[in-house]
């Protein structure tokens, strides 16, 4: 076997996804592990110039030549190889790369390194693609274990805490803000008439629910054991009552059949306008917690803000259950 043979076979049965490019960006070779990795077929590679091969959407959508822009993260896979042919600095050589497989959308993470090499008198550079997904996948299930409340699914109370610090103690908040404090109702007698494990699954609910009901820059976490903190972005207090509202109503109906008890909250609502000042975040907290107390004393499933309150379930044979 030719010596040019031997690294053309070590090329082509890397472990590691590889192409060689050429100075204009055309795919001169594409090995075998790159075909696996990426889901590609040969008429992908063959006659493509890199930014085609690699699905580049504003190619696709014909709006410019590949590369020229720098909007489509597959265009940032090109310019990246394109820095590392003309031995330019890298900053940060890992990206995320999407296609569709089939009907399926996959995303991968990879390191891209090149290196540069000379063939009679014209230069190529060789990328190799270092699969990161599996390694992203586990920090990725890290962060959520440090930040996430395990029952919930929630953010936990440190990661809300420093949510909430984050809010008072820099210039974040330039939008509005509303933060919601909620206790259940009468979570004891739950417990104490239909055991933990139901008590445990309201709160699964509860959460569950929520999330469907918020969007997905709000924030919600669990301040302690049955209390919960609802931060909503772009909200003002008359939409936050209404979300409220909408969470406890249906988490009401959900139990309606199986608990006696009505499963209802108590919500305490402050809203922080963009020219307000920015209170610090033992105030927001002392000031929600103030509004908790009042929409409990003022007779529990209701939320209370300096506006009035809204009222969710009346309690007016609250009597009849707590006794019987
Ligand atoms: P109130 O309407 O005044 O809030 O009455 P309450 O009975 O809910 O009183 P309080 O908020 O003080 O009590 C909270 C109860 O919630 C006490 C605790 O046993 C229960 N609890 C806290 N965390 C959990 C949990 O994770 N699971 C279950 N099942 N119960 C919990
Ligand atoms: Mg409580
Ligand atoms: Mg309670």
């Amino acid at each position: 076997m030719s010596e040019s043979m031997f690294f053309y076979k070590l090329f082509q049965n890397s472990a590691i996804p590889q192409v060689v490019v050429n100075k204009d960006m055309d795919l001169i070779l594409t090995n075998n592990q790159m075909f696996q990795s990426l889901h590609m077929e040969i008429r992908d590679v063959s006659y493509r110039s890199f930014g085609e091969a690699f699905h580049c959407k504003i190619l696709e959508s014909g709006r410019c030549r590949c590369g020229e822009k720098t909007d489509c993260i597959n265009c940032d896979l090109r310019n990246m190889a394109r820095q590392i042919l003309h031995n330019e600095r890298v900053s940060d050589n890992v990206i995320q790369y999407s296609f569709t497989h089939g009907n399926q959308s996959i995303s991968k993470w990879f390191q891209l390194i090149g290196s540069q090499i000379t063939w009679f008198n014209e230069e190529y550079a060789v990328l190799s693609f270092v699969d990161l997904t599996g390694l992203h996948r586990q920090v990725d299930e890290l962060k959520a274990l440090l930040t996430l409340d395990h029952a919930t699914g929630t953010m936990n109370k440190a990661s809300l805490m420093a949510a909430l610090k984050d809010l008072a103690e820099t210039e974040k908040n330039a939008g509005s803000v509303t933060v919601c404090m909620i206790d259940f109702d009468h979570f004891k007698l739950l417990n104490d008439r239909y055991g933990h494990l139901m008590g445990d699954k309201v709160l699964e609910v509860f959460s569950d629910i929520s999330r469907s009901h918020i969007r997905k820059n709000d924030l919600l976490g669990r301040f302690g054991g049955e209390e919960f903190i609802f931060i909503f972005f772009e909200t003002d207090q008359r939409q936050s009552l209404q979300i409220l509202k909408r969470i406890h109503n249906e988490l009401e109906a959900f139990f309606a059949d199986t608990v006696e008890i009505p499963v209802t909250f108590s919500a305490g609502v402050i809203h922080v306008a963009p020219d307000d000042k920015i209170l610090q975040c033992t105030d927001l907290l002392m000031n929600v917690d103030q509004m908790l107390y009042r929409a409990k004393k003022h007779g529990r499933g209701r939320a209370m803000c300096n506006m009035g309150e809204i009222v969710f379930r009346n309690f007016e044979n609250e009597r009849e259950f707590i006794e019987n």
